[in-house]
């Protein structure tokens, strides 16, 4: 990989790179279509990372289907999928760790301590093996996007980072490799997480500023479905993460959810700007 890149830079091209863990749907290949239209040469990196995943977390079973991904990259016009094996990016004597401080720790990282130290540090890996001049990341994974940043601009990484929109099935379901582990009763209950976003941006769009009444109304709707049970709904500011309690006029704000349907652990999240 490394030659590679090294070789493709000497002539003068521009790498768009792409991470993942597999199992690719419309979501990814809208990142890699992107990358494809903004550089010589892009690369799609496909690695299950044990190191995000906790102990009692899906690591094992996390789906796999790495002929399917290759047709998939085939027909979507990749240049190169990197497929590193785990012994050759976890040799026995590995001990290095990427930790970002306080955005790491709320939210997502709250309710999978270490998630994403395992994260930042297989990125860290990546970006060195693939040397991009740009990585493309989804709003699918808001926080995890926003981490990346603050790893790039901590540690200087001279790589751009294109945060790209979500792929939602024609129902408004985020597309997600997790989404296959969902039961046909699960798959119909699954769409709160969607319509709860659209309630708080309907709530805000009618003039709510309390950020506790818009949550209370998302959880009153997440209540009603058997099926799930919710880690959290949370409003943040856009760039800093931060939670706010009142919306200001003119801001940007990710409204976050993260809720288990059945055994599936699901996320998705909404960007708004306040109205003036
Ligand atoms: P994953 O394979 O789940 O680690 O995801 C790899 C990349 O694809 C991450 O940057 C995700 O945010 C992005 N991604 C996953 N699902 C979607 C989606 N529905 N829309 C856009 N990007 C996505």
């Amino acid at each position: 990989m490394h030659q590679f890149s090294r070789e493709s830079k000497k002539a003068g091209k521009r790498i768009g790179f792409v991470p993942t863990m597999g199992y690719l749907h419309n979501g990814h290949i809208s990142l890699l279509e992107k990358s494809k239209s903004e550089n010589d040469i892009s690369v799609v990196s496909i690695f299950v990372n044990p190191s995000q995943f906790g102990p009692a977390e899906d690591f094992s079973k996390y789906p796999r289907n790495l002929e399917r991904d290759k047709e998939m990259l085939i027909d979507a016009g990749c240049d190169i999928l990197f497929y590193p094996k785990a012994d050759d990016v976890y040799p026995d004597d590995f001990q290095t760790t990427v930790q970002v401080g306080k955005i790491s720790n709320i939210l997502e990282g709250k309710f999978r301590p270490g998630h994403f130290n395992g994260v930042t540090t297989i990125v860290s890996i990546l970006f060195n093996c693939v040397i991009p001049d740009v990585a493309y990341f989804g709003q699918k994974d808001a926080q995890q996007a926003a981490v990346i940043k603050q790893m790039v601009k901590d540690l200087k990484y001279d790589i751009e980072i294109n945060v790209c929109p979500i792929i939602r099935e024609t129902d408004g379901l985020a597309m997600s490799s997790r989404n296959i582990y969902l039961s046909p009763e699960e798959r119909i209950e699954a769409l709160v997480l969607r319509k709860s976003l659209l309630l708080a941006v309907e709530l805000i769009y009618a003039g709510e500023k309390d950020t506790s009444i818009i949550k209370t109304k998302m959880k009153e709707m997440i209540f009603l479905i058997k099926s799930a049970s919710l880690d959290y709904v949370e409003v943040v500011e856009a760039d800093s993460f931060l939670i706010s309690s009142e919306l200001k006029a003119g801001k940007q704000y990710f409204i976050l959810i993260a809720c288990k349907i059945g055994t599936t652990r699901l996320i998705d999240n909404e960007l708004i700007i306040i109205p003036f």
